[in-house]
């Protein structure tokens, strides 16, 4: 197995603005820690509302050339941007890897998935050519699709490039100047990616890193020059930058947080079932948006749930598996399970306390699988979003009590179905109130161009963050309605 490689000394990280790397002028850096070893591996500006403004300005002087540049040569350009990004596959997933504590297979899948967003982005050319149409005699309508202008994406720690990687290629190629503000817990691989975007030749000011916290963030959601905003993050933030770009007459998109069900009815195939339920509230150490955190186990569904737990229990808690972002996040995750304990759930399998053995692991953050069983509806286990390796079990009766449970939830982001029925499966497909569903998966990840977007709590806005549901939110359409006289007065016209 490829273990992290993590940098050999710590990173200082700039902003890129008008396509210069600055730090940003009397401003705190913050440390960038990594989740395996607790140690430094880089430094980060906090910027302030002024280096904020000094990026949208710069952006803002970008935005005549690079929406006047025709969609072929833009679709150019970031077809050079893959290629760089391809060629540099290993060594972006060694450092998002490093500063997510996500395993370095979880970091690749997760630029591979950029390039896919890439594929779509590129493909706009032959696909989006407009529309015209002869509606009355002498008179057609059209529509053109036409860039917004300055537009920003604020994203989480948990994906360091799969996230910003959902939003910069197909708000680029449609004509935007594009501001990234990544998590201020992951800004290394922003940074790499700003590098191989200046590489590919945009001009100056089309794209910009802008790195901080709170004070970065509601900067940009207020300045009067940003037309859109794309957030990925908590439930909590998200409805915060919804609101109040919404309020500044902003168009956003805010996704949210998520508590993810798996409905287990008792025919699922117990081999398939029980390791994509694993796969899913383990891979990424729990950390993933679309992991599962509650099974809704339906009936008798025990040789189920034991396979579950004999298969996580095998698992090691480590660098194989994944870190947990930082100190912060282990002791509410340790503090949750005590709480659930505490309620009455049965803990059957506990992760806490587990860590791999020996240098330089030592410092990290560890949480090994997690089971707790015998959870109620009504529990905080159930409800909240806890964001580790930490599976809920419910034991609900009937199909019907599985889906009110379901429901009964705020977020709306994934569920997925297993069983053998297609008529059990059709009935949670038709029933689930979230955005993605999966029938027999575990991580219900829609490819291109189908986009990727829940609902409820879990999204904050109209549309989705990619594929052709994304193309509404990056520009605006253009209605032309063209009248000519039919008229053929000059002997030079018949
Ligand atoms: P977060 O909300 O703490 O941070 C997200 C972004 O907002 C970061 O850039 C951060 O700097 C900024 N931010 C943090 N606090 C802020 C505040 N008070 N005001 C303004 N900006 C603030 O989220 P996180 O911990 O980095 O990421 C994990 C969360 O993201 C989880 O809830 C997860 O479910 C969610 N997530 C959702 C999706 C999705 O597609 N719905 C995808 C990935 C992650």
């Amino acid at each position: 197995m490829s273990f992290v490689q993590l940098p050999e000394s710590p990173i200082s990280c700039r902003n890129l603005v008008g396509g210069e790397w600055l730090v940003p002028r009397d401003v705190p850096l913050a440390e960038v820690i990594s989740p395996y070893t607790g140690g430094v591996i880089g430094r980060v500006p906090m910027t302030s509302e002024a280096g904020v403004a000094q990026a949208v300005e710069a952006a803002r002087a970008a935005v005549p050339g690079w929406r006047a540049t025709p969609l072929r040569e833009r679709t150019t350009l970031m077809a050079r941007f893959r290629s760089l990004l391809e060629s540099q596959l290993d060594r972006l997933s060694h450092l998002a890897a490093s500063e997510a504590g996500k395993t370095v297979a979880e970091a690749r899948a997760g630029l591979l998935k950029g390039l896919e967003v890439c594929d779509f982005a590129l493909s706009l050319q032959n696909l989006d050519a407009g529309g015209a149409m002869e509606v009355s005699r002498g008179i057609t309508c059209e529509f053109r699709r036409e860039p917004l202008g300055v537009v920003a994406g604020i994203t989480p720690f948990n994906f360091p490039a799969m996230v910003p990687m959902w939003m910069i290629p197909i708000a680029l190629t449609v004509g935007n100047c594009f501001i990234l503000k990544p998590s201020e817990k992951v800004p290394l691989t922003a940074c790499a990616l700003g590098e191989l975007l200046v590489e590919a030749g945009l001009p100056r000011g089309v794209f910009s890193v802008v790195h901080g916290g709170r004070e970065a963030v509601e900067a940009l959601v207020a300045h009067p020059d940003v037309r859109a905003v794309g957030f990925v993050g908590s439930s909590a933030v998200a409805r915060r930058v919804y609101a109040e770009g919404s309020a500044r007459g902003k168009r956003v998109l805010a996704l949210g947080g998520a508590k993810n069900h798996l409905i287990v009815a008792p025919d699922a195939d117990e081999a398939l079932t029980s390791q994509a339920v694993v796969d899913s509230f383990t891979g990424c150490a729990g950390q993933r948006c679309m992991a599962a955190s509650v099974m809704l186990a339906v009936g008798n569904v025990e040789h189920i749930l034991e396979r579950v737990r004999e298969r996580a229990s095998r698992l090691e808690c480590g660098p194989g598996m994944g870190a947990i972002i930082d100190r912060a996040s282990l002791t509410r995750l340790e503090t949750a399970i005590a709480t659930a304990e505490k309620a009455g759930a049965r803990v059957v399998l506990d992760g806490r306390g587990k860590r791999p053995a020996g240098e330089p692991w030592a410092g990290g953050h560890w949480l090994g699988p997690t089971l707790l069983d015998g959870v109620r509806p009504d529990m905080e286990a159930a409800q909240r979003e806890l964001f580790g390796p930490v599976l809920s079990i419910v034991r609900v009766p009937t199909l019907s009590a599985a889906l009110e449970v379901e429901n009964a939830s705020p977020y709306g982001n994934a569920a997925s179905i297993f069983t053998t029925n297609g008529a059990v499966a059709q009935a949670v497909v038709e029933g689930a109130r979230v955005g993605m569903v999966g029938v027999n998966v575990g991580v219900p990840v829609p490819r291109e161009p189908f986009s990727f977007g829940g609902t409820g709590e879990s999204k904050f806005g109209h549309g989705d963050i990619t594929g052709v549901a994304s193309l509404g939110f990056w520009t605006d359409l253009k209605k032309v309605t063209r009248k000519w006289s039919t008229r053929t007065d000059g002997s030079w016209m018949s």
